[in-house]
């Protein structure tokens, strides 16, 4: 495999092309436009600025790893790629646009693959060229720190598409887990409850909120404890999450805890907003019940 296409240049899209250029892949990174592109890849040449300031990369290599990334205004120019990943923001009109023009140009053996979180891979491989080369490769944020990659086989999806993508995390030196087409797949169906039920927790006043972290984070050595964790992905896209679980199994075990809603309904999103679970106006965050 020798290019790479990104589609969507923010968060993820950007730390996807950051990763494939660093293993040595040609990456071509699109978004809605050539501005957005560039800004995409300046924000990479910034973290690399950082790795180099620190003594972790020469400025050899972050120059080579950025001259492999070339921006571009659409994705007319995939049709030599071998591997198309979509990273564009979490909805399923504008994915499904995005899959029919780089259909247009799409070789006939390359792979189309989603990040998406939370949309079905089966229903999204509809809109695609070929459901056969179509596949799901799930990152975690930040792209260049955390060290998996989540697989998701839609039902049509093809071995031959399953070992491409195989191929490529081993390149970049990620896990490759496979879950099947299932709500949350591993890591949100996993972790999503264990959030909301702290919430619900606190809503019933089992414990306060330094106390439920502290509880979670000493008790079950976890790196930090559930609410600051909520506050740090956004409360707003856990309970987008949990409601994709609700929904798509339509069990009741995993309904949105009511607190969880209404600090949504607030607009206390957590770290983006500057409040959630904890106000960050100052310069310790402080809890806010
Ligand atoms: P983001 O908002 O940072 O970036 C989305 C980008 O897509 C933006 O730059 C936007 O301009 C671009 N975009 C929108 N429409 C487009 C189009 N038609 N063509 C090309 N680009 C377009 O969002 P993000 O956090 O990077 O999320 C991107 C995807 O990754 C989503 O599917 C999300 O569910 C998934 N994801 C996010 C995380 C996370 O922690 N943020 C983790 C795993 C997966």
């Amino acid at each position: 495999m020798q290019a790479v296409g990104v589609i969507g240049a923010g968060q993820m899209g950007a730390g996807i092309a950051q990763v494939s250029a660093g293993a040595g892949f040609r990456v071509l990174l699109a978004d809605t436009d050539l501005a957005r592109a560039e800004k995409g890849k300046a924000g990479i040449a910034k973290q690399l600025d950082r790795q180099v300031a620190k003594e972790k990369m020469t400025r050899a290599d972050a120059d080579a790893l950025l001259g492999r990334i070339e921006p571009v205004g659409d994705v007319s120019g995939m049709g030599d790629c071998d591997l198309v990943i979509e990273a564009a923001t979490e909805r399923e009109a504008i994915k499904r646009a995005i899959f029919e023009s780089v259909g247009k140009v799409l070789r006939g053996d390359a792979v189309l693959a989603s990040n998406t979180s939370s949309i079905p891979i089966t229903r999204l491989a509809q809109a695609s060229p070929d459901p056969a080369r179509f596949v799901g490769v799930h990152f975690f944020n930040p792209v260049p720190v955390m060290g998996l990659i989540e697989l998701i086989r839609g039902l049509a999806t093809s071995d031959e598409t399953v070992a491409t993508v195989e191929a490529y995390a081993q390149a970049l030196g990620k896990r490759v887990v496979r879950a099947n087409d299932a709500p949350g797949f591993i890591v949100n169906r996993v972790l999503m409850p264990m959030l909301n039920e702290a919430c619900f927790a606190l809503g019933e006043g089992v414990a306060t909120i330094p106390d439920i972290d502290a509880a979670c984070q000493l008790g079950l050595n976890h790196p930090m404890g559930p609410l600051t964790l909520a506050d740090f992905i956004g409360l707003d896209t856990c309970l987008e999450i949990t409601r994709v679980l609700f929904e798509g199994t339509g069990d009741p075990k995993f309904r949105p805890a009511p607190l969880l809603v209404k600090y949504v309904e607030a607009g206390w999103y957590g770290r983006k907003t500057g409040r959630g679970f904890y106000d960050y106006s100052g310069d310790e965050p402080v809890p806010t019940r």
